[in-house]
C-alpha cells in the first residue's frame, strides 16, 4: 500500500496546544505520537491496543475522550473511508500536504493520493467565494489495479450500525 506520511512539523502539537490553553497529558502525547508513526489509519480499538502496550492502564474512554480533544485542536483528522468496514472510524494525525483517500469497493484496500488539484480547489473556491479553506478532504470510491485486473468486483458487505 502505497502510503507516504508527511508528518507535520515537530512542536506543532505543543504549540496548537498552548495557543489553546489546554495541558498536554502523557496519554494526549501518547495517542498522537501512535497517530503521527501509524503507517496505515487507524480505529479508535487499534490506537487502544498499542496506548495498551505502553500504558497498560489506559482505557477506551480515555482514548476518545482524548482523540476528541486531538480532533478539536485540528491536529488529528477522523475519517470514515466511506464506510468500507460498516461504521468504523478512523484517525490519522493532520499532514502537511492535503492528499486524498482512494477506497477500492472490491476489496477495501485504502490508499492516499498527493495530487496538486487539492491546490487548485482551495483556490477555485478562495476566488469565487472568498471561501479561506483550512483544510480539503476528499474520499474516492472505486476499482482498485489489482481487483480490475482479477475482475472482482463485489462490493464489501455492508454491515448494519456497530456500537463504538
Ligand atoms: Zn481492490
Ligand atoms: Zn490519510
Amino acid at each position: 500500500m502505497p502510503l507516504v506520511k508527511q508528518i507535520r512539523r515537530r512542536g506543532g502539537l505543543e504549540r496548537l496546544a498552548k495557543q489553546h490553553g489546554l495541558r498536554l497529558t502523557r496519554q494526549r502525547r501518547l495517542i498522537f505520537a501512535i497517530l503521527e508513526s501509524a503507517k496505515t489509519h487507524l480505529n479508535a480499538k487499534q490506537i487502544l491496543e498499542q496506548a495498551q502496550r505502553l500504558e497498560p492502564g489506559i482505557d477506551q474512554v480515555t482514548i476518545y475522550r482524548n482523540l476528541g480533544v486531538l480532533k478539536r485542536l485540528g491536529v488529528v483528522d477522523e475519517l470514515d473511508l466511506l464506510h468500507l468496514r460498516g461504521d468504523q472510524h478512523y484517525y490519522e494525525a493532520r499532514q502537511v500536504r492535503a492528499h486524498s483517500h482512494v477506497a477500492c469497493l472490491a476489496c477495501g484496500k485504502v490508499f492516499e493520493f498527493y495530487t496538486s488539484a487539492i491546490k487548485t480547489i482551495d483556490r477555485e473556491l478562495e476566488k469565487e467565494c472568498g471561501f479561506s479553506v483550512s483544510f480539503t478532504r476528499i474520499e474516492i470510491g472505486g476499482q482498485c489495479a489489482a481487483c480490475r485486473k482479477s475482475g472482482r468486483e463485489a462490493p464489501l458487505p455492508r454491515k448494519g450500525k456497530q456500537a463504538r
